[in-house]
């Protein structure tokens, strides 16, 4: 019997688990449930699940929160701080991280450090964290099992293999806009951006998508994941989300990991692997599915992942202000202050400002981040004035 903790509980990736948890009650014990702002959700969560410890992250709703969960022997913990402690303590053996943002960074490294078992899906923590995170995991032998879809596909290609990896091949669906000329980008509407093909996710991995930020982001995570350059990380994109990923091995033979568009997939085997567990998910019919596709990504119409590239990964601030930049960009596009294609800017302006930045320490990454947003938000601010 695991007991888990869910972070972002009542997100897409966190409902989710919260499926598998559901489905296996003699292997998952639900211990801790965390999410953000969503009350009525958690309370439902917390009535099915009745878990040690809850969090809100809203603090303007904690008190709704006590009082409605008053006759129950749940404790409510009401800041980051006591999160943290509540997830280093022996009622947790696996953290699932499904916060989105950087707003994650701060639990997946709190479990770490405690030695918990973590499927990591906050794909944000690494991207920004990633040289001191994969060091301290390697160092300690935290065991850290992607979530991300993708991730988790190479990771069951060379799990357990001794074979020399050349490069591996992310792939795409494309986003929204795979097919939308560059000249109506300028017309993209917050709804149209949400409006993701193949996957059903939360608003922001969703505009991600769509600007092909998130494959950015998950390029970054790969390289500190599996210890790879950027130049062996190559992005294919593949319209039907069927491949998930693959690994080309120096001899040149690749290996690729199938299966339908379903993170509950992904999520299980984080929790499962090495081994499988029975499920009942949908199976593929690749007779159905009849055609699979492959085509380069459009980089000069979505700068965003030709600009992931171009982080300066060793010392680690790139991928901090990409993250950064790309969090300000997509929260001015959701409030209509900036168009989609406007995004990329401020990923580049957050670049050009601090890459030159050497992160010190996980305490830096956050008064850094600050840093990076605050001028970010005074640079729109002075553009519009
Ligand atoms: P959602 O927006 O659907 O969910 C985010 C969750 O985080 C919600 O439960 C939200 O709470 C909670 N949350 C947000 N801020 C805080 C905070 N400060 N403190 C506590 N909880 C908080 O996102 P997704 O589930 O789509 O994505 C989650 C992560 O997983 C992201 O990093 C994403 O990149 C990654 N991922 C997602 C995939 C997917 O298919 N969705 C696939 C692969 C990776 P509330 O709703 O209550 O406000």
């Amino acid at each position: 019997m695991q007991k888990i903790a869910v972070l972002g509980s009542t997100g897409s990736v966190g409902t989710q688990t919260l499926d598998v948890l559901r489905a296996h009650p003699d292997s998952f014990e639900v211990t801790l449930l965390a999410a953000g702002s969503n009350l009525e959700c958690l309370i439902s969560q917390i009535e099915e699940f009745s878990p040690n410890y809850v969090y809100l992250g809203d603090k303007g709703q904690q008190e709704a929160l006590s009082e409605r969960i008053k006759d129950r022997s749940v404790q409510l913990l009401h800041d980051q701080n006591e999160l943290n402690q509540a997830l280093a303590s022996a009622e947790v053996d696996t953290v699932v991280a499904a916060i989105s943002g950087f707003a994650g960074l701060s639990s997946v490294w709190a479990s770490m450090v405690a030695g918990k078992k973590i499927a990591l899906a906050n794909k944000e923590s690494l991207v920004t964290a990633g040289t001191l995170i994969m060091d301290y995991v390697k160092k300690n032998n935290v065991t850290l099992k992607p979530v991300d879809s993708e991730h988790s596909a190479i990771f069951q290609c060379i799990e357990h293999s001794q074979r020399e990896v050349e490069k591996i091949i992310l792939t795409a669906s494309g986003g929204a806009f795979r097919d939308l000329p560059r000249e109506e980008f300028p017309n993209i509407s917050v709804e149209q951006a949400l409006n993701h093909p193949n996957w059903d996710m939360g608003r922001k991995i969703t505009i991600d998508s769509a600007s092909l930020a998130n494959k950015g982001l998950e390029m970054i995570e790969a390289s500190h994941l599996f210890s790879l350059d950027y130049e062996s990380i190559e992005v294919l994109v593949h319209r039907q989300s069927i491949i998930h990923s693959m690994v080309q091995f120096i001899d040149g033979s690749v290996l690729a990991q199938m299966g339908l568009p379903d993170m509950k997939l992904p999520i299980q085997y984080a929790l499962s692997s090495p081994y499988s567990m029975k499920s009942d998910f949908e199976r593929m019919d690749l007779a159905k599915i009849g055609t699979l596709t492959f085509e380069e990504p459009r980089y000069e119409d979505f700068p965003a992942l030709k600009l992931a590239y171009q982080t300066d990964k060793d010392r680690g601030c790139g991928g901090l202000c990409y993250n950064a930049g790309n969090e300000v960009g997509v929260d001015l596009f959701l409030r209509e202050k900036i168009s989609f294609e406007q995004i990329p800017l401020y990923i580049e302006k957050a670049m050009d400002r601090f890459m030159h930045q050497e992160i010190e320490s996980i305490e830096h990454i956050f008064e850094l981040d600050q840093e990076i947003r605050s001028s970010l938000y005074d640079w729109h601010e002075r553009k519009l004035s």
